[in-house]
């Protein structure tokens, strides 16, 4: 086939819309169940993509074809539950309504850390609701995305063209979020990326959903289950070899546990098995890309030359020497570095001793992003606390679980410079929808709202 303009995809991508949002919502829930039913049987398939593109490691990009099949399973439920809200008129023989009408056409750009489970929370709510998609993926994941597109080719007879993609890099993303032809646009990455995108689509009062940048942090107190909060921690620190949204990058431990919590920290980092994302055995990949390792020891040695205390964070050569593999490193802080203000995206834990739960509470908060944040402990008051509106201002709180591995079935996303949108789960369906209010006068008479008088006489 060959390969459509710019021009050509969006027409492409308002025609089947329109055909599309015609479809009953229950219907358009069959053909996500047919798709799911096509990922489950090419789940492994598309998870070696994952790993020869990304460099996930094997579980991890199953783990995340899954979670692309999860969102099948919860968009095909809601395409019977779009619901909207029926409110008590004030005057009488009248009806006063919501309805919910689909937007019509989706731009949605993604990153390359999740090459497949984002657009999946894009696209399996947007197509319920009765949009159509053009997707602009990472330019490290075109692989992924014709994956995807396979498998919906497979199954959507007629609507092949719901999913439109538009590769490319920065261009092509600037170029969907100015045509005013394009409804939404749901742009995943990194928090410059968001800063530079909104402006171009505020600029024509478009709507914008942004899941950006994160700089997760977890606190450790006195009562934790070490056994089970050092698992969290490598998890969450270390795991997609940090670079995921929600990777943990912030500890702040309690000083009575401090020096037991950081010897185990140690050990764990010491022992992980870092190696090519193929193997069975590997539980960290390599990093995306010289870029990233760059990035990583930059920070390292701007760290170094202030004499803070760095463990770990070295290059090591395993097979292919143009891959980057790094130790995880430890940095243990005194003080509030600099560093730590900003989302590095590596694996890179900076960890601080605290003395009181609330001073913890406000180092967290104390960055220009939101997205996840966690706290370990066995005391109701300190989690009950650390939940409150007194506690975390992120988008994602966890008690005795680490900062990444959210399921799909709550909303996704965080606050501050991390966009403030949400996905995925819960009411984020409403995000691809227009909300019609609808008042409906079935009397003889017609009142006026709120009494006033307009008679003829
Ligand atoms: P990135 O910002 O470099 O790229 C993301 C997407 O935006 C790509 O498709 C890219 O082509 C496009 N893009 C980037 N800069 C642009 C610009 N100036 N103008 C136009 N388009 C631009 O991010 P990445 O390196 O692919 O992914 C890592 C970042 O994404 C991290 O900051 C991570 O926290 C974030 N992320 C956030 C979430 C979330 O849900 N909050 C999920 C995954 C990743």
């Amino acid at each position: 086939m060959t390969k459509k303009n710019f021009d050509e995809i969006i027409k492409d991508s308002q025609d089947i819309s329109n055909k599309w949002k015609q479809v009953p919502a229950p219907q358009r829930g069959e053909y996500i169940r047919l798709f799911g039913e096509e990922l489950r049987q090419k789940k492994k398939e598309l998870a070696e993509t994952i790993t020869k593109e990304a460099r996930k490691i094997k579980t991890e990009s199953l783990g995340e074809v899954q979670e692309a099949i999860d969102m099948c399973d919860f968009a095909v439920g809601l395409s019977r539950q779009l619901y909207g809200l029926t409110m008590p008129s004030e005057r009488p023989n009248h009806r006063l309504q919501e309805l919910w009408h689909p937007l019509g056409v989706v731009g949605c750009i993604t990153a390359f850390n999740f090459p497949m489970a984002v657009f999946a929370w894009n696209f399996c709510l947007a197509a319920v609701c009765g949009n159509s998609i053009i997707w602009k993926p990472s330019p490290h994941s075109n692989e992924c995305a014709k994956g995807i597109k396979e498998a919906w080719d497979k199954v959507s007879g007629e609507f092949s063209d719901l999913i439109q993609i538009l590769e490319g890099g920065n261009e092509e993303a600037v170029s969907i979020c100015k045509d005013a032809r394009i409804n939404l646009i749901s742009a995943t990455g990194s928090t410059q990326m968001g800063k530079e995108l909104a402006p171009i689509v505020s600029a024509r009062l478009g709507k914008l959903l942004l899941e950006l940048g994160g700089n997760n942090a977890a606190i450790v107190c006195p009562s934790a289950d070490l056994d089970l909060t050092i698992k969290g921690i490598a998890f969450s620190a270390c795991g997609t070899t940090g670079q995921r949204c929600t990777s943990l990058r912030r500890l702040f431990v309690h000083k009575d546990i401090y020096d037991d919590c950081v010897s185990r920290l140690k050990q764990c980092f010491d022992e992980l098995n870092i190696g090519c994302p193929s193997k069975d055995s590997s539980q960290i990949g390599p990093l995306i890309s010289e870029d990233s390792f760059k990035t990583m020891q930059k920070t390292l040695n701007s760290l170094k030359n202030k004499n803070v205390s760095v463990i770990g964070g070295d290059r090591i050569e395993i097979e292919d020497p143009n891959e980057y593999y790094v130790k995880p490193a430890l940095v243990l802080v005194k003080e509030i570095e600099e560093e730590m203000l900003s989302e590095t995206f590596a694996p890179i834990l900076y960890v601080k001793s605290y003395e009181d739960i609330k001073d913890a509470i406000h180092m967290q908060n104390n960055v220009k992003q939101g997205l996840s944040s966690s706290i370990f402990t066995n005391d109701i008051r300190e989690s009950e606390l650390f939940l409150s509106e007194s506690g975390s201002d992120c988008g994602i709180a966890n008690v005795n679980i680490g900062t990444s591995g959210a399921e799909i079935g709550g909303a996704f996303g965080g606050e501050k410079d991390t966009g403030g949108g949400r996905e995925s789960g819960s009411d984020a369906w409403k995000n691809y929808m227009r909300r019609v209010t609808a008042t409906v006068n079935y009397g003889e008479e017609l009142p006026l709202a709120q009494g006033v008088e307009f008679d003829e006489s």
